[in-house]
């Protein structure tokens, strides 16, 4: 449905996304990951047809941004950081108002209004004006205008921002439901919410793709071995938990024993080996052997932000809560007048 190749923008001094490609499947919903400044709005601004690509090519369902951008906007639905609201309109006003945009009229029209209103949970402030809404209500309204003209792609930047913990699992809920009907390009900075709502993700750094696949193979892919989480039961105080580390750390294909957590009665153990090597079958019969309880024995999967970190070497994952750089608003037409 959505296909980049080398896709590139530069500005003055900057080259702001640096030859990117990735693809994106019909009805795939794909978290798009980076720290501040990787290049995410630059790139979605170049997808929706804001700003023209200085080398490379992107197509949205076989159509091209630059050279087909009236095709390619029909079939994209763009939510930018901040929804763009006309505050002194009612919600259903303004819906009629950017449907009318889109090319929707008459029976058609008020088919979709009622359609949107429902699907955003939105119909009870249609009468409403938007600027006495919620943020939460402000944001549905927002994902509505992105939805009204049924697109087949949706691009959302950064949706749940400053929303609070109940609006954000609504809207998380809501974007889930959205998928399959539409594909979904979702750029966040909050890793949870990916591992929560997206099948793939595409990361990309300073400007360039450093990963795109599934959550599951790039968590495969980064720990590179085996790792498990083992609760060993061991009576309190009957001797210290170092001789159970030793015991565990001699086990063949372990090459790492490290102690989780301690607690009246036992400890949890994170124990990596090599990989191709299982280990699990040796780890559950030494503990038993010894004479302890096997509490429990868990993969231990690698955490995406975790992930992230490694691939960009940045400590953007933890600041969720860090307000993006100052730059052009998201919702008008881009300038280039500072390029
Ligand atoms: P992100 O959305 O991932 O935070 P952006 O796409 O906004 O990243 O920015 C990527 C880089 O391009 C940054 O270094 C930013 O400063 C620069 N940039 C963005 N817009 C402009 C512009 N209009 N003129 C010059 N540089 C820009």
């Amino acid at each position: 449905m959505i296909t980049v190749t080398d896709l590139t923008k530069k500005y003055a001094r900057t080259t702001a996304v640096d030859h990117i490609s990735f693809s994106v499947s019909k009805g795939d919903i794909v978290g798009f990951l980076g720290p501040n400044g990787a290049g995410k709005t630059t790139t979605m601004r170049m997808l929706t047809c804001f700003l023209p690509p200085t080398e490379g090519k992107a197509t949205v369902a076989g159509f091209d941004v630059f050279e087909q951008s009236m095709e390619v906007r029909r079939r994209i639905g763009y939510l930018p950081e901040s929804p763009p609201l006309y505050l002194e309109m009612e919600t259903i006003e303004y819906l009629r108002f950017v449907g009318r945009l889109k090319g929707l009229s008459g029976a058609d029209l008020e088919k979709r209004v009622a359609y949107v209103l429902d699907r955003c949970a939105i119909a009870d402030v249609k009468t409403r004006l938007l600027s006495k809404l919620s943020k939460g209500y402000r944001q549905r309204v927002g994902l509505a205008q992105a939805i009204i003209h049924n697109p087949d792609v949706l691009i959302l930047d950064e949706p749940t921002a400053g929303l609070d913990p109940k609006q954000i699992n609504e809207t998380r809920d809501l974007i889930k439901s959205l998928a399959g009907d539409h594909t979904i390009i979702l750029s966040t900075h909050i890793l949870p919410e990916v591992e929560q709502t997206c099948e793939s993700v595409i990361i990309i750094n300073k400007g360039k793709l450093v990963a795109t696949d599934s959550v599951h193979n790039l968590q495969a892919r980064a720990r590179g071995a085996e790792s498990v989480l083992v609760n060993v039961g061991v009576r309190s105080g009957e001797f210290p938990l170092s001789i159970v580390r030793d015991r565990l750390q001699r086990i063949s294909g372990v090459s790492g024993t490290t102690l989780k957590e301690e607690f009246p009665g036992g400890a949890l153990f994170e124990i990596e080996s090599s990989r191709g090597q299982l280990v699990r079958g040796d780890l559950a019969r030494a503990i038993v052997e010894a004479g302890w309880d096997l509490n429990e024995l868990r993969p231990s999967a690698m955490s995406l932000e975790e992930i992230f970190l490694q691939l960009t070497g940045s400590d953007a994952a933890a600041s969720s809560n860090t307000p993006p750089e100052p730059g052009p608003p998201a919702d008008a037409p881009a300038s280039e007048a500072n390029a």
